[in-house]
């Protein structure tokens, strides 16, 4: 919901580990840089130097990774309560 969000990093999904950054976005496509080239590693995903935009790897590591934030049972107590009065 905050896709124009100034402080969230642009992120593109690619299908294949050589991408090209030129800096035009959707949100600001008069803004750009020297198109450049970038080559996504083992990490499955790479940042432009320029802007900051980062490719994430389809069905790479970056992608397909577990994220803890996301996961439904990451065992915190469902009633969100913390143990207190050990005594009881
Ligand atoms: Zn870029």
């Amino acid at each position: 919901m905050a896709a124009t969000d100034p402080f969230t990093p642009e992120i593109a999904y690619v299908e294949t580990s050589r991408v090209a950054c030129d800096g035009a976005t959707q949100t600001s496509p008069a803004l750009g840089h020297p198109r450049v080239y970038l080559q996504i590693d083992e990490k499955g995903y790479v940042d432009c130097g320029y802007c900051d935009k980062r490719f994430i790897l389809k069905g790479g590591i970056a992608d397909t990774a577990p994220d803890e934030r996301t996961d439904p049972g990451a065992g915190e107590n469902s009633d969100g309560s913390l143990p207190s009065r050990p005594g009881v």
